[in-house]
């Protein structure tokens, strides 16, 4: 399979490369030249087949060649084998024909192990088998360093830095990245907040020097194998329930759009999926988008569901090059203009014709803590509050009935957001033993103040790429790496 830029203006990418590069060097987003497809048949002929292996089912046709079949079919059973769940991805019947697809049962117990896991593999089977080492590098407001983390901390060619603001991040959430001791994971805590690391992040990866010498690299949700990962899942739910003989309807509280977006590459794919529906918390870009046609920035506000609090949602980039009939130069010329302006319009056409497929709707905290406790009380599920928005937009929006059921994606476990489910409903999610045992375990962490020339010292210091330099140039972006950091 051969990758090309949403701009066009990038060189075309096999499976390998892309999955080091992150953003294309014209500042787009790399997408599939064409989508491998599944039949009726083949897609019943899937119905009986594990996670793992759907997984590599599924996914197989994206790495192509890059990969053998065997070592690749190997990094997936690996995968998915630490989970602590038989089937992975448990579905939940909580009445009126929605589904709770339970995502949270990976090492850090959100969704994104789901992804990271896997690639942290595909990073450790590229770079050793080039003989190369990268530099991972990212910020995180709490929730999302840990998942990369654990997808890392077992890959010897690997660096990992994580930048979080020193005391912001709750106990669990600093815990769950301060316990991995593995000598390639350093972990750094700011004199500063989140918006700090964020711009030392930005800052490290615009200087060209830098960047080269520490072969910076990211795992952020642009990056194309995340998302080849997410489709697992809505072919795993939607053949539970009736696939490809019924259609099945998608609610996926995100904000980057990184996970509806794998939702509508399963529909590329061939999987029978009616509508997407989105939620939003009170950081609504998405949601205003689907009401008006027009995408606008707003400043991020922080609400209880803190892994949707983005003002951009990048991956949207990658549908609205398939709303443009994949013409780049449209896009380039709608992107460039989105960033000058904060603004982007949708002609009519095009709009009806997104709207057909993706409905959304936003939920604000009052709304989310209402919701974690109605459900609560209908079904006594402890929903998180990410996943309550889903439950939410289902409700709201899924139209579902026996014959068109709606999978709500629940992306946290309850136990992740402690205090927002005691005071939606008085009840205090238990922890899982993975969470229960890290108050135990010894932590590991570097305090810096928030200034540019400390922490990049402190890299070079660290990073055994400056052990063992390599010459490889990947990844440069006119735009200067933009969002390259950001781990969402
Ligand atoms: C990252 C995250 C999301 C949002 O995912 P997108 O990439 O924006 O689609 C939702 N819920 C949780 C718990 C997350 O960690």
């Amino acid at each position: 399979m051969r990758y090309i830029s949403s701009r066009g203006d990038a060189p075309v990418l096999s499976f390998d490369e892309v999955l080091l590069t992150g953003l294309a060097r014209d500042g787009g987003l790399y997408v599939p030249e064409s989508w491998p497809h599944f039949d009726v048949a083949a897609l019943r002929d899937m119905a009986s087949l594990s996670y793992a292996e759907l997984a590599l089912r599924l996914t197989h046709p994206f790495v192509g060649k890059a990969i053998p079949k065997a070592a690749y079919a190997g990094l997936v059973a690996r995968s998915y084998a630490g989970f602590d769940h038989d089937p992975i991805a448990p579905l939940r019947d909580i009445g009126g024909g929605v589904h709770l697809m339970e995502l949270f049962h990976g090492p850090t117990l959100a969704f994104k192990d789901y992804a990271l896991q896997l690639v942290g593999r595909l990073f450790e089977h590229v770079l050793e088998s080039r003989g190369e080492r990268v530099t991972i590098l990212g910020a995180t407001s709490g929730d999302t360093g840990s998942a990369a983390i654990a997808g890392c901390a077992a890959c010897p060619s690997v660096d990992v830095f994580i930048l979080h603001p020193k005391g912001r991040v709750s106990e669990v959430q600093r815990r769950q990245m301060t316990t991995v001791t593995a000598p390639n994971v350093f972990n750094i805590a700011i004199e500063g907040d989140f918006d700090d690391c964020q711009d030392l992040v930005k800052t490290l990866f615009n200087d060209t020097a830098f960047r080269q010498d520490l072969r910076l690299s990211a795992v952020n949700s642009i990056n194309w194998a995340r998302i080849m990962a997410q489709t697992v899942y809505y072919f795993f739910a939607a053949l539970k329930l009736g696939a490809p003989d019924k259609e099945v309807s998608f609610a996926v509280p995100t904000g980057n759009f990184g996970n509806v977006y794998a939702g509508y590459v399963a529909r590329c794919m061939g999987l029978p999926v009616k509508r997407l529906i989105i939620g939003s918390n009170r950081n609504d870009i998405l949601t205003r988008f689907f009401e008006s046609g027009v995408m606008e920035t707003h400043e991020v506000t922080p609400s209880l569901s803190p892994s949707m609090d983005i003002q951009v949602s990048s991956n949207f980039e990658r549908l609205l090059f398939d709303l443009f009939d994949r013409d780049s130069e449209r896009v380039a010329a709608a992107m460039v203009k989105f960033r000058k302006s904060g603004r982007l319009t949708l002609k009519t056409k095009r709009f009806r014709s997104a709207c057909e497929l993706f409905a959304a709707c936003r939920l604000d905290d009052e709304g989310t803590l209402a919701a974690i406790a109605r459900e609560h009380e209908k079904t006594g599920i402890l929903l998180d509050p990410h996943s309550a928005i889903g439950v939410h937009a289902a409700h709201q929006l899924g139209e579902a009935t026996e014959e068109t059921p709606v999978v709500a994606l629940a992306t946290a476990h309850p136990a992740k957001f402690p205090e927002a489910v005691e005071q939606a409903c008085g009840t205090r999610p238990q922890a899982p033993v993975s969470l229960a045992g890290l108050a135990d375990l010894p932590e590991r962490f570097d305090v810096l103040p928030a200034d540019v020339d400390i922490v990049a010292v402190y890299m070079r210091e660290h990073a055994t790429v400056m052990d063992a330099m390599n010459g490889s140039d990947r990844g440069e972006t006119e735009e200067g790496g933009q969002g390259a950091g950001e781990v969402q």
